[in-house]
């Protein structure tokens, strides 16, 4: 049965609350002037509190959300976000403090700040870190402008950035966005980079180098030393791509494998909800040679007291209005120091060894084309039903019907009627022997009954969608006069 709206379930005169009786005996247009006053009577619906709550319970889980079901959103980290970091963040403390306030009555958010400065640099091993930038594409939009801003500062005009094709489309529009001339390279037959192609496009015109690792295969790449050793060699930068880097937590570092900058997703790696799109966490930490260019702010400590610096020699400026998502922080903070040394490592054992474990139970009906060096995430290739007139699409439909969020399709680029699978850290072999039967029995029904996938979904609450139609043409507001 289709959910009534709010509206549809009003019925003329029921109340929620009574008010007490006004106070005021002025008539009220002999208070306000005439024409600020509301000339028809407000548009709400008339519900009793009980109904009210009702319908929003009933609503709340229509969507799909990581505490309703298996989420493996590949590339998007959809992991569990423990309920403690909701819990801090709602005390008062930090949500009722204002960013202009002075210095020394901010001393607790200051460190905080500075803390997670701190333990992302040595996570990652590089010099220093800004937590200004609010997502991982505009932490690369901040890397790429670092990166011209270095160069430039040699007196050297170098426009090209390097990236392979698999990279994610943020990857060429952050550096198109600067103006940058992006060079794609393809991929070897491992689906990493080749290091032969690579040394063709070297020049000394190339500003940097932009990869991620693992990269958005889910496939380690070996040679990074290599290619951070050619790229160098012609003076080029290396930027990674840190929204894999739950593969890698505790066990190896951007920066001991030759990277210049990276940014972290702190809302995927370091435990943010972002289904939908919230605030987001995108910082970024540089290596010695790149300090000085960070965005300012930066959180400082001297003699105990935390202080914003302003002073960075070359400072790109400011890439966001004051420091960025503070409560972003606050949960990546709250998740460092609940884990520890030894639970961060224990999130990328975990990461690889779910994936891993997957990817084994789905190969006999999903051939992963780059199953070499796979860490966190797989991408499996769904060809093979074509021939029987089902995609990819009608896979991860026929998902939804069994209760689970489809996985990332057609991305990346590079895998035809790609399905990419990522199963985070947080999910137990239980649920993942559950998806494997689920999609081993959608294989069969993909032979036996193509229909029964084309029409997918049926038991969610809207069925399939014209997705084209649907952004063209957006109508989500209720009709009032129907
Ligand atoms: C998610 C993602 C990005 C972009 O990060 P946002 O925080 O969504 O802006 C970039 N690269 C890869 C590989 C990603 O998975």
């Amino acid at each position: 049965m289709a959910t009534k709206t709010i509206f549809e379930k009003s019925i003329k005169t029921r109340k929620g609350y009574t008010l007490p009786k006004c106070e005021i005996d002025n008539n009220i247009s002999e208070i306000f002037p005439n024409d600020i006053l509301r000339k028809d009577p407000p548009r709400v619906p008339e519900v009793s509190e009980l109904d009210t709550v009702r319908h929003y319970i009933e609503i709340s889980d229509k969507n799909h959300f990581i505490e309703k079901g298996f989420y493996p959103l590949g590339s998007c980290t959809m992991k569990y976000n423990p309920k403690i970091n909701d819990i801090v963040n709602v005390i008062t403390g930090f949500t009722d403090i204002h960013p202009m306030q002075p210095e020394d009555t901010i001393q607790g958010a200051l460190q905080v700040m500075y803390e997670l400065q701190q333990d992302l640099a040595e996570i990652s091993g590089m010099s220093a870190v800004s937590l200004q930038p609010v997502a991982g594409a505009h932490g690369e939009f901040t890397g790429v402008n670092i990166i011209y801003n270095y160069h430039k500062n040699k007196g050297q005009h170098r426009t090209k950035i390097i990236m392979p094709d698999s990279s994610h489309g943020t990857n060429p529009a952050t550096s198109a966005l600067h103006g940058m001339e992006v060079i794609e390279i393809k991929s070897n037959e491992d689906g990493k980079v080749d290091t032969e192609v690579l040394k063709d496009v070297l020049s000394d015109d190339v500003a940097g180098f932009m990869l991620t690792n693992p990269n958005t295969l889910g496939v380690f790449e070996t040679n990074i030393q290599e290619i951070a050793k050619l790229v160098h060699s012609v003076g080029g930068l290396m930027y990674m791509d840190g929204a894999n880097l739950n593969a890698m937590l505790g066990y190896i570092r951007p920066g001991d494998m030759g990277f210049d900058i990276v940014h972290f997703n702190l809302h995927k790696t370091f435990s943010t909800p972002h289904g939908g799109g919230g605030p987001g966490g995108g910082g970024i930490g540089v290596s010695e040679k790149l300090v000085d260019y960070l965005p300012v702010p930066v959180v400082k400590k001297k003699n105990d007291v935390y202080y914003l610096d302003y002073d960075a020699k070359y400072s790109i400026g400011k890439v966001h209005s004051y420091f960025g998502n503070f409560l972003v922080m606050l949960r990546a903070y709250i998740y460092l120091k609940m884990l520890g040394d030894k639970g961060l490592k224990r999130v990328a054992e975990n990461a690889v060894i779910n994936s891993n474990y997957l990817m084994a139970k789905l190969l006999s009906e999903y051939p992963v084309p780059y199953q070499k060096n796979i860490m966190h995430e797989f991408v499996a290739c769904g060809k093979k039903f074509k021939e029987y007139g089902v995609r990819t699409l009608d896979i991860a439909k026929r998902l939804l019907d069994y209760g689970f969020h489809a996985p990332t399709i057609y991305f990346p680029l590079i895998v035809h009627e790609a399905l990419m699978i990522e199963p985070t850290e947080t999910e137990s072999k239980e649920t993942l022997d559950t998806f494997a039967e689920v999609m081993l029995k959608i294989a069969q029904e993909a032979k036996e009954n193509p229909e029964l996938l084309k029409e997918a979904p049926q038991n969610t609450p809207a069925t399939r969608l014209d997705e084209t139609n649907a952004i063209r043409n957006l109508d989500i507001k209720y009709n009032f006069e129907a």
